[in-house]
Formats: C-alpha cells, structure tokens, sequence
C-alpha cells in the first residue's frame, strides 16, 4: 500500500456554498458513524436474543429485515449491534461479543484461516458493488499510476479492483491502493486525494451523488454475481444453540427473499440515515434474494482469492460453509 500524495486542482472547480453543504452532509454522517458501537455491553446474550453485528451500510438489509421479521413472528429477538468499521465488528465477532455478523466474506475467511471458530451460513446480498473514478478516467487503461482507495485487502473491493484493471491490461501493480474508511471515499476523490474507489455501499452511490465521481463499472460488470458480505455465526453460537442458529438463518434467507425495491427503501432509510436520492442509486445495483452459498460460487471466491494474494490458504467449503441444518 502506498501513501496518498496530494494533487493540486483547481479550487473554483465547484462553488464554495455547494461544498461547504456536502462537507457538511458528510461530516453529520460521519459523527453519526464515529458513535456506533460506543456504548455496547460486550455482554452475552440472554437466552431469548441473538446478537447480530452489522455496519450501516445496504449490504446488511437482509439482517435488518431479519430483525423485524423474527420479532413480529418468533419469540426469538435479534439484537442489531451496530458498528463503525470491519476491525471493530471483527473483533467483536471475533472474541464471541456477538453470536454473528453481516461481514465482507474475505474477511471471515481470514479470521477462520487463523483458527477463529466461525461459519458462514448465508450471502448478504449478490452484486452490489461499484467501482467509482473521477470524471477524467474514460475507460480501465486510465486507472494506470491513480490511487484507488479500498477499504480492506481482505474485501470484494480489492478482487473487483484487480479485475478491472484486467481490463485494461494493467494489475495492481500499476495504481496505488490505499485503505480508507468508507466514509472518508466520497470527500476524498472530491478533493481529489484519490482517484477512484471501491466500497460497501451506499458510499459508491453518495460520490455520484455529490458529484464527485462516477461509475466506471458495476460489480457485475467485472465479476459476474459477485460474492461480498455473508451472513456469519460463532461456533459457540451454533455448538450451544443449534435451534436459535437455524432459525435464525432461516429467517435470515426469507427476509432476504421477501425484500422488494419498496421494503428495501424502507428498511435502508430506517438504518442507514442516508438520502432517498442515495439510496435510489445504490439499491439498483443489488439484490437479496436466493442467499445460499453455493460451492461452485464459493470456489469461484477461493480462486479470486489466491490469484489476488488475498490469501494462499483459504478455508474448504467443508471448514467455513454450514448448510446442514
Ligand atoms: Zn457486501
């Protein structure tokens, strides 16, 4: 990874007023982010809940939905335990605070290549993912010498990074990759820090939005029904409630299967505190029906995944995939 270097553009490219709305708009919701997991317990769960870590982002819609399914249907209570980045959530997954999480699937994997006892028992969503440039890169041979920001190695974001510059017959080699948090994105290429990202969304959708970017490709464009977050519960979890972790991934692929473009807004503006305008963008590139993980598909992932350098020893589908309830 390398650093940011500055680039100098010209100031009066937008007018101060709309800046100083949009630096505003995104200062908000990154306070709003900066105190999400303060003030969690790290308690267990009693023995009618089940806590579920999540980031705010559109990827998580299905555990959202889950939620309130499960109340207005079960006796069982999913507690949505709400985080501000991947290494806060993982080690609250990581160290049993949490019975599972709605996480970027490489990033589970890693945890469990290190001895982490954790399954993934469901997708989050398929696509879903954007790859966004300033408005000078045309085309994928363009991205040769940027700075493209991630938020993790261990992401989708990264593989899909890499495949698009297979398109243009660069590799990763070519750009410079840093990682950002995904709130910091769409003020950072509007300032002109970087030159492109990719991200959880809806922050793709928010630098569209802002004008400050735009898309160069879809997921799907680059990897055809991409993974990216999955559904993960501990060993301790499904070891000592086998019946609540059925249920609960149960309910999760209903929930997912029942979402439409309204429940989705629905439940994306109840969460996830972001504009209509936004969410509209984002939520067309996704979609959330038909979670299970496939072995072809996951094979697919552990192939992306050696070849990118993301890991030479991925878990077997038998290790890190449960299926069977
Ligand atoms: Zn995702």
């Amino acid at each position: 990874m390398t650093q940011i270097a500055k680039k100098a553009k010209a100031p009066n490219r937008n007018n101060a007023k709309r800046n100083l709305s949009i630096l505003i708009s995104i200062l908000v919701f990154m306070i709003a982010q900066t105190g999400c997991a303060s003030g969690q317990s790290g308690t267990t769960a009693d023995a009618d809940t089940v806590k579920i870590a999540y980031l705010p982002i559109t990827h998580a819609l299905p555990v959202l939905e889950e939620a309130k399914q499960l109340q207005e249907q079960s006796g069982l209570q999913v507690e949505l335990v709400k985080y501000g980045s991947w290494p806060e959530l993982m080690d609250a997954l990581n160290t049993n605070r949490v019975d599972g999480a709605s996480v970027l699937i490489e990033l589970a994997m890693k945890s469990k290549e290190e001895g982490i006892g954790i399954k993934a028992v469901a997708l989050g969503h398929h696509d879903g993912n954007v790859l966004i440039t300033s408005q000078d890169i045309a085309a994928a041979e363009d991205l040769r010498g940027k700075t493209i920001a991630i938020p993790h190695r261990q992401s989708s974001h990264y593989i899909l990074l890499n495949e698009a510059l297979n398109k243009g017959g660069l590799t990763i080699e070519d750009v410079h990759v840093t990682e950002l948090a995904p709130t910091e994105m769409p003020a950072s290429l509007m300032s002109g820090q970087i030159d492109g990202y990719c991200v959880a969304e809806p922050f793709g959708a928010m630098g569209v939005s802002i004008g400050a970017g735009k898309v160069l490709y879809t997921s799907d464009e680059l990897w055809e029904d991409s993974f990216c977050c999955a559904l993960v519960l501990t060993d301790q979890f499904l070891e000592n409630r086998p019946e609540d972790a059925k249920t609960v991934t149960e309910y999760y692929k209903t929930a997912g299967d029942s979402l439409s473009p309204e429940s989705e807004m629905e439940i994306a503006q109840q969460y996830l505190g972001q504009s209509e305008e936004v969410l509209k963008e984002s939520l067309q590139w996704i979609s959330y029906h038909d979670l299970d993980i496939t072995r072809e598909d996951y094979e697919t992932l552990t192939e992306k995944v050696r070849e990118y350098g993301l890991s030479d020893n991925p878990p077997s589908y038998e290790d890190f995939v449960k299926n069977d309830f």
